[in-house]
């Protein structure tokens, strides 16, 4: 992971050093960041602020996507008990873009 991009830097890093908290002279392992201190933790907003938005987004999809996975990864041989499964695939990637258009639309 690269450093904060222009958008973290004016989101994150600046209300940051205008809330009173200090910037170190020590810099996040991850992604490169400059860490900060505030009330006595030292953090990486920039990992913070990714984690977050990561959350806000990848939500839905993202556990759809795992399931298909599961599902794919243990395919039956048996072709009634197949034909469930992937009965069940294709409603999952039916959501999926259902949902996609959603997420698209806002
Ligand atoms: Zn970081």
């Amino acid at each position: 992971m690269k450093g904060p991009t222009e958008e973290e830097i004016r989101n994150v890093i600046i209300p940051l050093m205008l809330s009173g908290a200090k910037m170190l002279d020590r810099h996040c392992p991850k992604c490169g960041s400059p860490l900060f201190e505030k009330d006595g933790r030292v953090f990486c907003p920039v990992c913070e602020y990714r984690e977050k938005k990561g959350k806000d987004q990848g939500g839905v999809d993202a556990i759809l996507f795992e399931k298909l996975n599961e599902l794919a990864a243990g395919l039956p041989d048996d072709v009634g008990e197949l034909e469930k499964h992937l009965r069940v695939m294709g409603m999952i990637i039916e959501l999926i873009e259902k949902y996609r258009k959603l997420e698209g639309a806002k």
